[in-house]
């Protein structure tokens, strides 16, 4: 095996034990965990304001807000009403691994918590391959971006549970088709779910609000 190929299969590895020993704990204190993936720019901490502020009252929400670097999306996520906001600046890397994650996790009382998020860096690549523990990843795209990217990042949405398409009200100011996202995704992952929205207009947060409160709804046997 060549060198380089034998560090990467031991780093990631590494980050599986980890990011399973991560997992136990969060089915433990029946927190469910969602890994935000994206390009830069495509709305991740957006629809987290969003989310914060419609629900923060009736769902104990935590945030992890990674970033290569500043704390700017940290701040607005407390300036929304986040009150379990933890920045993560990874200093260079280009995505989270399980390992920065538990330096963050050491001190959270999971407990005090019934959803989490994690915002990954903005990167379509390196993130799909560093699991986090989490229940899902839900990758977003907008708009303003090409509607062939699901063909060009195939790992990161053939992993992905649910895929958000954001900016929506900038729909008809490019050639971003929906039909063509969409059938592009379901090519790579014929069971993603999707979901559009708008977080500059409000459409379509509904859907996501509600998507979110079923997955936190106990399963009925
Ligand atoms: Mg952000």
């Amino acid at each position: 095996m060549n060198e380089r190929i034998r560090v990467e299969k031991s780093i990631l590895s590494e980050n599986d034990k980890l990011a399973s020993a991560a997992r136990r704990q969060f089915l433990d204190r029946s927190v469910v965990v969602l890994n935000l993936v994206s390009s830069p720019g495509a709305g991740k901490t957006s629809l987290l304001e969003k989310t914060l502020q419609a629900l923060r009252t009736e769902i104990r929400i935590g945030l992890i807000a990674g970033d290569v670097q500043t704390e700017n999306d940290a701040e607005r996520l407390l300036k929304a009403g986040g009150e379990s906001v933890w920045p993560l600046v990874t200093g260079g890397a280009c995505h989270l691994d399980a390992r920065m994650v538990n330096t963050v996790l050491d001190g959270v009382d999971l407990g005090k918590l019934d959803l989490l998020f994690i915002e990954n860096v903005g990167n379509l690549v390196c993130p799909s391959s560093f699991d986090l523990g989490e229940l899902m990843k839900v990758v977003l795209i907008s708009t303003a971006e090409g509607d062939d990217k699901p063909l060009k990042y195939p790992a990161m949405f053939r992993r992905s549970g649910l895929m958000v398409v954001n900016k929506t009200d900038l729909l008809g100011m490019s050639d971003f088709s929906m039909q063509r996202v969409i059938d592009n995704a379901r090519s790579i992952n014929p069971d993603l779910e999707v979901i559009a929205t708008s977080c500059r207009t409000g459409a379509g947060l509904e859907v996501w609000f509600a998507w979110l409160k079923r997955l936190l709804s106990p399963v009925e046997l």
